[in-house]
């Protein structure tokens, strides 16, 4: 697998693929890497010849208060994991590299930019656009995989990816659980015995949440407040948010009709984690 730790190194790298004819895949992460990373890398190849995965946590979609500093990395334990699934390149630049000097330009998502992790968390999504657009340009991507894991995130950058013309095939990846239905996530290295533990309230949730609206309870306030009473009873967890949204344009349904998805964000301890699920 080629380290690339340059835009020049990037760049370089792209324009001699894609003048050999071949189909470059973007895979961008945070590293400390899982298998639903790993799932990505493996989808990515059904989408082109050639993937090229980047590690890169990103100073500018962290709040001033939020775990930036923190974040966990293991870079040769991900280099590992990118090998075996055949991963072709990876870039990990310095945040020098990829906000040089003087850098001055972002792109801020609006509307669907409102609920959800939009709501809580000002200017994340600004961060995410801004350098997920970095990104494409600097390795001339012809399609990029995502995880549904981020769902919002993923609606947002299919329509930056339409609205820019940026001409990158977006492909949604599905979200890979642990066995006991923990969402994976880098953040989960976070969580003490116990709070892994209290970690399952999300997805106990968001299963009860599911059967209740399959069995056909429509009301979306009913719907939350039975998912606001479980996470009460999980003395560490503190409710951010939980929202039933149209699942294209992500604004709050008050009776489930359309596509709808259950999305919410909860703090185990210190550690805020993300879940959601397709709802009917
Ligand atoms: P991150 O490193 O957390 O920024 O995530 C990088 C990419 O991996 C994003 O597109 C995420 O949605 C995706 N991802 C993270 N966790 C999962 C998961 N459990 N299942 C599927 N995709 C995931």
């Amino acid at each position: 697998m080629n380290q690339l730790r340059t835009a020049a190194e990037l760049r370089a790298w792209a324009d001699a693929e894609i003048a050999a004819g071949q189909r470059i895949v973007l895979v961008p992460t945070m590293g400390y890497l899982h298998e639903g990373h790993a799932s990505l890398m493996r989808l990515a190849h059904q989408h082109g010849t050639r993937v090229l995965a980047s590690i890169f946590v990103n100073p500018t979609q962290f709040g001033p208060k939020e775990d930036l500093s923190r974040y966990p990395r293991d870079l040769p334990r991900d280099t590992a994991l990118l090998e075996r699934n055949q991963v072709d390149a990876l870039f990990v630049p310095e945040p020098s590299e990829v906000y040089p000097a003087g850098f001055d330009t972002y792109v801020v998502p609006e509307a669907l930019a409102t609920t959800l992790c939009g709501a809580s968390r000002p200017g994340h999504f600004r961060g995410v656009c801004t350098v997920v657009l970095l990104l494409m340009r600097m390795s001339r991507c012809h399609a990029m995989v995502l995880g549904e894991k981020d769902y919002q995130q993923l609606q947002i950058l299919r329509r930056m990816s339409q609205d820019l013309w940026l001409d990158v095939q977006v492909v949604g990846a599905p979200l890979i659980r642990e066995a006991d239905g923990l969402a994976q996530s880098s953040r989960n290295a976070y969580l003490s015995a116990s709070e892994r533990q209290d970690a399952l309230v999300l997805s106990r949730v968001l299963e009860h949440v599911r059967q209740r609206a399959s069995a056909g309870e429509r009301s979306s306030r009913v719907l939350i407040q039975d998912a606001l009473a479980l996470i009460a009873k999980v003395p560490s967890a503190r409710v951010d948010y939980v929202s039933i949204v149209d699942a294209q344009n992500l604004q709050p349904l008050q009776d489930l009709t359309a596509p709808a998805v259950c999305a919410l964000a909860v703090f185990i301890g210190k550690t805020r984690l993300i879940d959601n699920c397709p709802l009917l």
